[in-house]
């Protein structure tokens, strides 16, 4: 039964965003604001209304060649190869001010362009975006390399020392999606900056609008032309170009495995350094002594947050038996609580997905558990009509070998399975997926708890919490989920190459 009233009309935009969207949209290449050469354009929508909210340019090879070069440009000789650390540092800490300063308006335009409630987009998307570069601008002057004693054994008699450099690896081709479309921007560009790299950024053509407006807050703080280049535009085309273009040096991608894949094989003609992002189907996993006050909303958010459109999103629960049926009942009565409505409604806090054809692919996968023989306690079918609503979904009566249960969705639906005792069978459950990004464990038991997260074959692990999110922890995959890791230090090796200098001082 739908019981979602969803408004038809957008509220009304503030006057800073109205402004913003009537002058014309341009793509950022060497610090000029361009169309397009072909001077197609593509529009980008609300996805609670479907309206067109802009006309971005329709960046293609054509694009990316000119911003490869002004990328190339800008690293060999611009002010940006000559930039101390500590310049650059205080030049990405002025970024973070910025988005800041301006936190009302990209929150609205990741409402309007993504769908999310603007609340959630202010305190999460945009605050944990500006945190990315004010953590990241510390880094600039923290980049060391060693002394290494050496012995040098086939060169005996020589005075030798020897020292590594950490060298920024050069012009850097980024592909982002549109779930997190501000925040993906900053989990790339400000650890590729703090290193001293330069960048060419492709957007996902869902959601191109705040990053552009980031470009814009860049130019301000005073980044200098050709460091960061933002191409709109398509992923064969456009994506393509970048990830297999010749001078560019390294590859760092944030979307779905399978063009994590193409990605790789157009990265490997000329052998570039690759980093991968990729999806998850990570579990959660709550213990019959679980404190279920904190469990029951925490398993919620864990599967509701952005509307389940969370490469970690915790879409396999499995809850011991002694309470499963308790914990169904509680998240079933959460998730009937959850209001959808338009991202800029004040009290909406599940918006649509992002775009029709997420609309199909989730309810596609709704399709298919019912055809199979899952059962929803709650939501199970989209509201249809205008704008991409799925309401929030938990399934039961699932098999392990259902769709469902084994691929990524992508949206707010989860599945819950009871099991009997943490043995190894529920480990090798809880492992059994291609994908190995995050998983949570719900115990008042910190032993237990912290056994199982050793066991679990996944990058993050939350116990008794879900999706916290920092920049100075590493976050990435095991397995199908990934290559290397974002954020924290150990996102830096990402973007830096190590020479060794031997000297002979005799
Ligand atoms: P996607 O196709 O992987 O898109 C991610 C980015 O890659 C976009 O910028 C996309 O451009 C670009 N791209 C697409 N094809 C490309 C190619 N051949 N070469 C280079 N770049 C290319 O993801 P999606 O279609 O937006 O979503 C599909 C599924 O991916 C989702 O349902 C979800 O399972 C997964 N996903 C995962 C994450 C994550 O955070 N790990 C995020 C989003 C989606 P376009 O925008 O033009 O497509
Ligand atoms: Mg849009």
């Amino acid at each position: 039964m739908n019981e979602h009233v969803i408004p038809k009309t957008r509220p009304a935009l503030s006057p800073a965003v109205e402004r913003w969207l009537a002058s014309e949209r341009a793509m950022l290449i060497d610090g000029r604001w361009v169309q397009a050469q072909s001077g197609k354009t593509f529009a980008t929508h609300d996805p609670a209304t479907g309206d067109v909210i802009a006309n971005v340019p329709e960046g293609d090879k054509a694009d990316i060649d000119l911003a490869v070069k002004a990328a190339r440009r800008a690293f060999e000789t611009g002010p940006w190869a000559r930039m101390t650390p500590s310049a650059r540092g205080r030049l990405l800490h002025k970024i973070g001010d910025l988005i800041l300063e301006h936190a009302d308006e990209l929150a609205e335009l990741e409402a309007i362009d993504n769908g999310k409630p603007k609340v959630v987009a202010k305190a999460a998307d945009v605050a944990l975006s500006a945190d990315m570069f004010h953590y990241m601008s510390g880094w600039a002057t923290k980049i060391e390399g060693k002394t290494i004693p050496i012995s040098a054994l086939a060169a005996p008699g020589l005075d030798l020392v020897s020292a590594t450099r950490l060298e920024p690896i050069g012009v850097v081709g980024q592909i982002i999606p549109w779930n997190f479309p501000l925040l993906m921007a900053a989990w790339k560009l400000a650890p590729a900056l703090t290193t001293g790299c330069t960048v060419v950024l492709k957007v996902a053509e869902e959601t191109p609008l705040s990053a552009l407006r980031l470009g814009e807050i860049m130019l301000e703080a005073g980044l200098p032309a050709g460091v960061v280049n933002i191409v709109t535009g398509f992923g064969e085309t456009a994506g393509a170009a970048l990830s297999g273009h010749p001078d560019v040096d390294k590859i760092a991608f944030t979307g779905s495995t399978e063009v994590g894949r193409l990605i790789v094989r157009a990265a490997s003609n000329d052998l570039k350094k690759v980093s991968l992002e990729l999806g998850g189907k990570s579990p959660n996993i709550v213990l019959g002594d679980a404190d279920l006050d904190i469990t029951i909303p925490g398993c919620a958010a864990s599967i509701f947050f952005n509307h389940g459109q969370c490469c970690n999103a915790g879409s396999r629960l499995f809850v011991q038996k002694n309470i499963f049926d308790r914990v169904v009942e509680g998240l079933t009565a959460e998730a009937r609580k959850i209001k959808l409505g338009h991202g800029l409604t004040e009290d909406t806090q599940m918006g649509p997905l992002v775009s029709q054809v997420q609309y199909e692919r989730v309810t596609g996968y709704l399709a298919s558990g019912r055809s199979e023989g899952a059962r929803a306690t709650c939501g199970g079918e989209g509201l249809g009509g205008q704008g991409y609503f799925v309401p929030p979904t938990i399934l039961v009566d699932t098999k392990p070998e259902m769709k469902v249960v084994r691929e990524e969705i992508f949206g707010p639906v989860l599945v819950a399975t009871p099991f009997d005792e943490v043995d190894d069978a529920l480990i090798a459950e809880a492992n059994n997926s291609v994908y190995g990004l995050a998983a949570g464990v719900w115990s008042r038991s910190q032993g237990k708890a912290q056994q199982i997260a050793h066991r679990l074959r996944a990058g993050t692990v939350w116990i008794n919490c879900y999706h916290v999110f920092d920049a100075a922890l590493p976050f990435g995959g095991y397995k199908q989920s990934g290559w290397g890791r974002e954020m924290g230090q150990a996102v830096l090796s990402n973007y830096l190459e190590t020479k060794a200098i031997t000297t002979n001082l005799g």
